[in-house]
């Protein structure tokens, strides 16, 4: 295969730091482009002597040029914590960040890939969740700024295709969770596992009965790569995600069980407007792409322990 030259946004966060790692083994050469809000060097530090890994501090609520012949916009924090920190940034950040680079993929004709969500399906009526569902999320609520910008990105996506035929592929993205996840950033995966293997309480917020159905990082790279490959004219959206569905109180048994911890229970007020379920069809993914999770919870599950443990034990 020819070198590409690929520019990643988002690209030193947790998602965009493994794209990054892929993409290069694959013999591209890669500019990654992040304004550190959420993403850290440290996540590609281990790149970063690669002559072919280009690093950019900028934001992409400003355009940006170059000449590349692909982009993945992943650029957005992602998790509830930092998505509400600064709600009107991030709204800006899907919206200017999609018409920013949709302006830029269509003036070098570039493949441009989207990174949505789950989350654009809301809290949902129908489950499991296909891509034909059209959601049911609250416009004026706390998560909105996330949910509506990603949903607002998809229809920019769409029309710059309708309209100027740019190449475009949308991934919806199910919860994923992995090594290099950042640990101060309150998603439930890394929460249960720095508490467990620090001995403290873990935080069940409401009931614990709520679902979330949990893949592992290295079959949604794989899901990304087959996407973008797929082609022109094939647009998605399509859902990756692992379909096994757990209760937050089974993956806390799950992380108590693997990291060996005593640590106990404690149960906090669910947040507003947090999904009771969720679970994605991934029919689509199987068929157009030939994709299927191999990695199940427990084996991810202890890979990424395995990270938290070096992580906690270096920041000591
Ligand atoms: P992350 O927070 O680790 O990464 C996001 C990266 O974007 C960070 O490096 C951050 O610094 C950067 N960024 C944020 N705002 C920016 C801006 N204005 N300009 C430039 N860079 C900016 O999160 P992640 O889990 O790696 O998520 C990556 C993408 O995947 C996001 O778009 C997210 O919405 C999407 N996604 C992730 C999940 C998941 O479970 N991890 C689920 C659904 C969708
Ligand atoms: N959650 C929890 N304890 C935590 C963090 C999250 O019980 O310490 C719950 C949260 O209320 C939600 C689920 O875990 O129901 C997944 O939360 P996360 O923020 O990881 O992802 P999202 O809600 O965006 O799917």
């Amino acid at each position: 295969m020819s070198k590409k030259r690929i520019l990643i946004t988002g690209g030193a966060g947790f998602l965009g730091s493994h794209l990054s790692e892929r993409l290069l083994n694959e013999g591209n050469e890669i500019i990654c482009l992040d304004n550190y809000f959420t993403g850290a060097k440290e996540n590609i530090e281990h790149l970063m002597d690669n002559p072919y890994f280009e690093v950019v501090r900028h934001d992409v609520t400003s355009p940006y040029f170059a000449e590349v012949d692909e982009i993945y916009n992943l650029a957005c924090p992602a998790s509830p914590v930092h998505y509400q920190y600064n709600p009107i940034k991030t709204i800006k950040t899907s919206v200017m960040g999609a018409i920013n680079m949709l302006g830029l993929a269509k003036r070098v004709n570039a493949k441009i890939f989207q990174a949505s969500t789950s989350e654009v399906y809301g809290d949902p009526h129908e489950h499991p969740q296909r891509e034909s569902y059209w959601g049911n999320v609250n416009p004026i609520g706390i998560r909105s700024c996330y949910d509506e910008g990603k949903r607002c990105a998809e229809t920019l996506f769409m029309d710059y295709h309708n309209q100027n035929k740019v190449d475009i592929k949308i991934v919806r993205i199910f919860n994923t969770y992995g090594p290099r996840m950042n640990p101060e950033d309150g998603r439930v995966v890394s929460n249960f596992i720095v508490q467990a293997l620090r001995g403290e309480d873990i935080t069940i917020f409401g009931d614990g009965q709520q679902t979330r159905s949990f893949q592992y990082v290295d079959d949604l790279i794989e899901g990304f790569v087959r996407l973008m490959n797929t082609p022109k004219g094939f647009t998605g959206p399509v859902n990756i995600g692992n379909p096994n569905e757990f209760t937050m109180l089974e993956l806390a048994e799950n992380v108590l069980d693997l990291v060996g911890s005593s640590s106990k229970l404690t149960y906090m007020p669910l947040p507003k407007d947090d999904p009771k379920q969720r679970q994605p069809d991934i029919t689509l993914a199987q068929k157009e792409l030939g994709w299927e999770p191999k990695v199940q919870l427990r084996e991810g599950l202890m890979k990424t322990i395995e990270y938290f443990d070096e992580y906690l034990k270096r920041a000591k």
